[in-house]
């Protein structure tokens, strides 16, 4: 099976190596979230598959490390606009394969995905660092390609994660494998469409399709890789981690979360119960989502009342459908997990609690546990469901202990009239009165388990590049 059909689009389910399509003995099969009908057999890539992609990505990198940054940025800008051409195909796609909001993808994810290219062609023509001196003498700082870049990312944004990594390493010179996500394959082979027909050269950006264990795990331990950012769970970065370490390949990591959302007394209630409401977002399979709801204990009745009003009023259902707000979860394995979380939480149940015996399926009701044990494992172990906590607090000291008791540290959300009390919140990003909004120049990643190091503007670039020091004699 070469070609599959899924939403009227035809997708081709091979690799993309050395600027062609490549087919693999193994296959894999891929499910939709929505009814788990099966879409297709996809290619599943091994060590022999990921061994060719590091091979041409290698050979490709010279000449694209040659060019200079606004010839390289041209393609990527072509590549943008060829997304914006596909948007609705993609989109489609993406929606079909796993399972979240067409709106969504239409209206911010999809435009997202071409901004990562178009953002970071930008960003690398103005990239300079002023000269320094040091006793007389000229010290010239320049940001030189590091070699071939492997990008890993995980299922529930697979383009917009991938290509937040491959616009920043494209733009910097690097050249590409991606090993996209087994449960949400798709997208990733659209995109090496678009980017030949943009003009990007072959062996620039490689695709490997395949699982973590048979095509993910060669590709990190791989010698010829110089760069290594991978998006997913924590236990998979551990090992991607030791797998990697025997050949110092730097690592970017942007791991899980257990993010909260701090409701101080002093909050505007209903922009409380908004942003709380907006966790549900993608059925609670974001990285991001303060899923740990934290409230003054002077405003949690009423916050509890309107946060339930307002989310039994959510519609799930077919994220094709444009008035549907929570959709289904990812696969039969994660809706177990997730219930299994919920089942053995020690917290009453407010909302929801378990399956949506209507729709059946893979679709799990928008739940609210309140009071949960402190320290059990629902408040502690990130579910990436639609399931939300509530706990309450008397002291502001008490709620911030609270918001930061986690080993995570990916974001935070405070709603406050004091925004200076940001500050004793530990998190890579720390929302004040909002949620989610994000310039892609400033550093994104997380404190402890969360990840390890910062992309977005100059920082993506510290990390895709060998920041050299030349320094010049008087
Ligand atoms: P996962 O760790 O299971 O898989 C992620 C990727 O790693 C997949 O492509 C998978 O095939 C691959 N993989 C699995 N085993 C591997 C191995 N041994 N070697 C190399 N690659 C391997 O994660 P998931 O379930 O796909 O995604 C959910 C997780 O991703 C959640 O923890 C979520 O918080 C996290 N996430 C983080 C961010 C962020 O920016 N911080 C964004 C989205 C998702």
């Amino acid at each position: 099976m070469t070609f599959i059909e899924v939403e009227g689009v035809k997708v081709d389910t091979r690799h993309w190596i050395g600027g062609r399509r490549i087919a693999s003995d193994q296959t894999f099969s891929d499910f939709s979230p929505i009814d788990e009908a099966y879409l297709g057999d996809i290619a599943a890539g091994g060590e022999t598959e990921v061994n060719a992609a590091v091979a041409a990505a290698r050979e490709a990198f010279p000449a694209w490390a040659a060019r200079t940054a606004p010839e390289r940025g041209a393609v990527l800008r072509r590549i943008a606009d060829g997304i914006e051409d596909r948007l609705e195909d993609l989109a489609r796609v993406e929606t079909r394969d796993n399972g979240s909001l067409l709106r969504s993808h239409r209206r911010g994810v999809m435009p997202r995905v071409a901004m990562n290219f178009r953002f970071f062609a930008d960003y690398a023509e103005r990239l300079r660092h002023p000269d320094m001196e040091v006793r007389g003498h000229r010290q010239k700082i320049t940001y030189d390609p590091a070699g071939v870049t492997a990008v890993i990312t995980p299922w529930n944004a697979p383009l917009m994660l991938a290509t937040w990594r491959i616009g920043p390493a494209l733009a910097a010179g690097n050249t590409v494998v991606l090993k996209p996500p087994e449960w949400a394959p798709l997208t990733a082979s659209l995109l090496a469409e678009i980017t030949h027909d943009a003009g990007l050269p072959a062996g620039v950006l490689n695709v490997v399709q395949g699982t973590g264990r048979e095509a993910g795990a060669p590709l990190t331990r791989h010698p010829g890789i110089n760069r290594l950012s991978f998006t997913g769970s924590v236990p998979t970065a551990g090992a991607v981690a030791a797998a990697a370490a025997p050949n110092i390949v730097p690592l970017s990591f942007e791991l899980g979360g257990k993010s909260p959302l701090l409701v101080l007394e002093d909050a505007d209630l209903d922009l409380a119960v908004r942003l709380a409401v907006e966790q549900f977002d993608n059925a609670g399979q974001v990285c991001l989502g303060a899923f740990r709801l934290i409230v003054h204990e002077s405003l949690a009745t009423e916050f509890l009342d309107r946060l339930v009003t307002r989310a039994k009023a959510l519609v799930q259902g077919d994220p094709r459908d444009e008035r549907t707000d929570v959709s289904a979860l990812i696969s039969r394995a994660h809706f177990d997990r997730v219930s299994g979380f919920v089942e053995r939480a020690e917290a009453r149940v407010v909302l929801g609690g378990g399956p949506n015996e209507e729709l059946g399926g893979l679709y799990f009701r928008p739940t609210i546990l309140v009071d949960p044990k402190p320290g059990s494992e629902i408040v502690t172990e990130e579910v990436f469901g639609p399931v939300l906590t509530m706990q309450t607090f008397a002291t502001e000291d008490e709620g911030f202990a609270m918001a930061n008791d986690t080993r995570f540290g990916l974001a935070a959300t405070l709603v406050t009239a004091d925004p200076s009390k940001a500050a004793r919140l530990n998190a890579g990003t720390v929302w004040v009165n909002c949620f989610f909004v994000r310039d892609l120049g400033a550093p994104f990643g997380g404190n402890g388990r969360s990840g390890i190091g910062r992309e977005g503007g100059t920082w993506s670039f510290d990390f895709y590049c060998d920041v050299k020091n030349t320094v010049i004699a008087p």
